[in-house]
């Protein structure tokens, strides 16, 4: 007879056990078993902001476009293996881009603004791409935003916040890396109140003295100095080729923060995020060893902090773009190579539903969007330096969204048009002032009134509603395709994806 004592003893060993299993859902398991082959060449696609809504917005939108039914299918969703993981922080459960980068790069939890150390801020924990430059490999880093913001950064740089620009501009002077392409660095003088200037050169802070501020010199200076070479024009972004090793491409036109400009604004010809990333696989490809290239979609967050759909979609599809050069790769290296696409965080409680719209879905009205929010604020801008009256500005609003354009679905409704002119009277200190700041901030957070009202009507119009401004702690899917992606299969914890991929690459 079973003493009662080892039953219970038993009985406890088995449910602490199920406890284990529960919380890792047996990843730790696979990865630990993993039999399969070693990738060569390894691709983690981050799309910051980029949760399961904005991907199946942005293939709604491209089958509403061709009038069909349904989705067309990026690419990324074509990958055989997907899987789901949560996202919170250690101390807080709705995470930002640097404890979400943190988890990415280093699969460690940290706290809130913290890169690439412990959520004390104390230690710091070597990354991904260290570890695969370390182990020989050649490493990228590719982004849409600026090279040291707070995604990339968590690759190379160990700082206690992500405000600290010119000490991670110094880190990536010194990372060894062998290849940067993108947006600028914020701050390269450690000068955060850097002089406005309009020529490109100032933009990027290439064209000041080597030392200032109390003596600190210019990171780009120090990244020159440690052997790097800095491009940034379209003519010796082109020259870039294979065999060339530690590049930092600065694209010619940067926009607000650095940033390349939103596809939507971009001009016919200009760099973008999937040439930035070919780029990358040229200069890469030139090793017996491999490679490990980090590429991030960095707007589709700032476009969904912005409730700016269109603008967001088109930097989905971009991204999407970006992802079709890896998989050309793929193709040419199928088993090789391992392409992961995943996101920081969910922005914006994207919502494919409206309760004004019902059960009605129209995203090619989304197409009506001329430019994104930021153009269309700093116009909003300029009609408030003249001192524009209602009329006029929402002519302006009526030609980048397309209202009142002669197509029945496009026409303002009066509650619409009530909506503009209370945004109206709070952009040009007209009329009744909203004095409730709790209200001013839940009708347009921190954005141009009239700008933020309209992309609202234009989503809800298309049937998308948004809950916030900020980031949600919704689970963000992966995907993943060639050597080592089945282990992207399953619902696990955002530090589980640098796991796989250090075992992947026996890093
Ligand atoms: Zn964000």
């Amino acid at each position: 007879m079973m003493n009662h004592r080892i039953f219970l003893l038993l009985a406890l060993c088995l449910f602490s056990l199920q406890g284990v299993f529960a919380e890792s859902n047996g990843v730790q398991e696979k990865r630990e078993s993993y039999q399969g082959k070693t990738p060569k060449y390894v691709f983690y696609f981050i799309g910051d902001g980029f949760g399961l809504s904005q991907s199946n917005a942005a293939e709604a939108y491209m089958a509403a476009v061709k009038d069909k039914d349904g989705v067309v299918r990026m690419v990324m969703n074509t990958f055989p293996k997907q899987g789901f993981y949560t996202t919170y922080a250690q101390n807080r459960f709705i995470t930002g881009s640097a404890a979400a980068g943190t988890a990415l790069a280093t699969g460690h939890k940290t706290s809130i603004n913290t890169i690439g150390m412990d959520a004390a801020k104390q230690k710091p924990y070597k990354s991904i791409a260290e570890k695969a430059r370390d182990h020989g490999y050649k490493v990228g880093v590719v982004t849409s935003v600026s090279l040291d913001h707070a995604t990339p950064a968590s690759f190379y740089a160990h700082r206690p916040s992500r405000n600290d620009y010119y000490d991670i501009s110094v880190d990536l002077a010194n990372s060894n890396f062998n290849f940067f392409g993108g947006g600028g660095i914020k701050h390269p003088e450690g000068d955060k109140k850097a002089k406005k200037s309009k020529s490109s050169a100032a933009n990027m802070g290439l064209d000041s003295g080597e030392k200032i501020n109390g003596g600190k010199k210019n990171s780009l200076q120090i990244a020159k100095k440690n052997g790097y070479t800095i491009v940034n024009s379209n003519d010796d972004f082109n020259k870039i080729k294979a065999g060339d090793d530690k590049i930092i491409a600065i694209n010619e036109k940067l926009s607000g923060g650095k940033s390349l400009p939103y596809s939507i604004d971009q001009k016919e010809g200009a760099l973008s995020l999937a040439d930035y990333t070919q780029k990358a696989i040229d200069v890469l490809d030139n090793d017996q060893k491999g490679f490990f290239l980090m590429v991030e979609g960095g707007k589709i967050d700032w476009s969904c902090h912005a409730n700016d759909a269109a603008t967001a979609i088109k930097e989905v599809i971009q991204f999407d773009n970006a992802i079709q050069k890896a998989y050309a790769f793929y193709e040419a290296h199928p088993d090789e190579t391992l392409i992961v696409v995943c996101g920081d965080h969910e922005t914006g409680g994207l919502g494919l539903g409206f309760s004004g719209s019902h059960y009605h879905s129209a995203f090619k009205l989304l197409e009506n969007q001329k430019n994104s929010y930021e153009v269309f604020s700093s116009k909003i801008s300029k009609l408030k330096r003249k001192k524009a009256s209602f009329d006029k500005v929402l002519k302006a609003v009526e030609e980048n969204y397309g209202f009142n354009n002669g197509v029945k679905a496009m026409k303002l409704s009066d509650y619409e048009l009530s909506q503009l002119k209370q945004a109206y009277d709070q952009s040009f200190g007209k009329g009744d002032k909203i004095e409730n700041k709790d209200q001013y901030y839940q009708l347009y957070g921190s954005y141009e009134p009239i700008t933020v009202t309209a992309g609202h009507i234009l989503a809800q119009k298309a049937g998308i509603g948004w809950t916030t401004f900020s980031h949600t702690a919704t689970p963000i899917p992966v995907r993943a395709i060639g050597s080592g992606s089945t282990l992207f299969e399953g619902y696990f914890d955002n530090t589980d994806l640098p796991k796989n991929i250090e075992v992947l690459m026996n890093l």
